[in-house]
């Protein structure tokens, strides 16, 4: 899962930055409204975390602009404390979700969260695929309740899989999703993400769709 932080406030920005990367995400990081924008306009992101008050663009405009362009990914608006206004109208240009700072780093991690699973039409906090499980708050997954040992781009990978279950996710869209824009990347490598993975559930759940990409299997699909 890939994520935009468009925040001014160096430190801020850093400090989201890391703690998302902590949880597993591949992050980009924005510092004004026109890059932001930019950004969000031509890479595809699972979530932004987006300010309201930036520099060059404010974070309302941007948010405008994109739903304007029909880019649909959820957005979650950092406001001030007691700017109620703001709030409304992020949410009426068509923001996701807000947070007010000061902030706790852990809701906004909470709430980046909710938003990618209902963006993914998955209500609970625990995706699961047979006997599969994927704990998307603690970012860690099992197999029949035994823990997984995956590498951070495994991790990636099954997640991304797992929140798009049934749905068959092209080479192009899994490296979009599993790097930051200033990764080299190579969609052959993800042939072997893909077979380590296997090797590590040890059970088929990953389809090859010859030519297309790959499909994690809804239970619907399981005999
Ligand atoms: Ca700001």
């Amino acid at each position: 899962m890939r994520i935009l932080v468009v925040e001014d406030d160096i430190n801020l920005n850093r400090q989201l930055s890391d703690a998302l990367k902590e949880a597993g995400y591949v992050v980009d990081q924005a510092f004004d409204g026109e890059e932001g924008h930019y950004l969000g306009d031509n890479e595809p992101y699972d979530a932004v975390i987006l300010d309201i008050g930036l520099p060059v663009v404010d974070g309302i405009t941007v948010v405008e602009k994109w739903r304007a362009s029909g880019k649909g990914m959820p957005v979650l608006m950092l406001t001030a404390r007691d700017r109620w206004s703001d709030k409304v109208a992020g949410i009426d240009a068509g923001a996701d979700d807000y947070v007010a700072k000061p902030f706790h780093v852990e809701e906004v991690l909470a709430r980046v969260r909710a938003l990618i699973r209902r963006a993914a039409g998955h209500s609970s906090s625990e995706i699961v695929c047979g006997p599969v499980r994927l704990d998307t708050k603690a970012s860690k997954a099992s197999v029949d309740g035994m823990p997984l040992k995956l590498t951070s781009h495994e991790f990636r990978l099954l997640s991304y899989l797992m929140h798009h279950m049934g749905q068959v996710v092209s080479r192009t869209e899994l490296v979009e999703h599993m790097y930051d824009q200033d990764f080299d990347r190579d969609s052959n490598t993800i042939e072997v993400f893909v077979g380590r993975l296997r090797k590590k559930l040890g059970v088929d759940l990953i389809e090859t769709v010859r030519g297309l990409g790959y499909r994690m299997q809804a239970p619907a699909d399981m005999r």
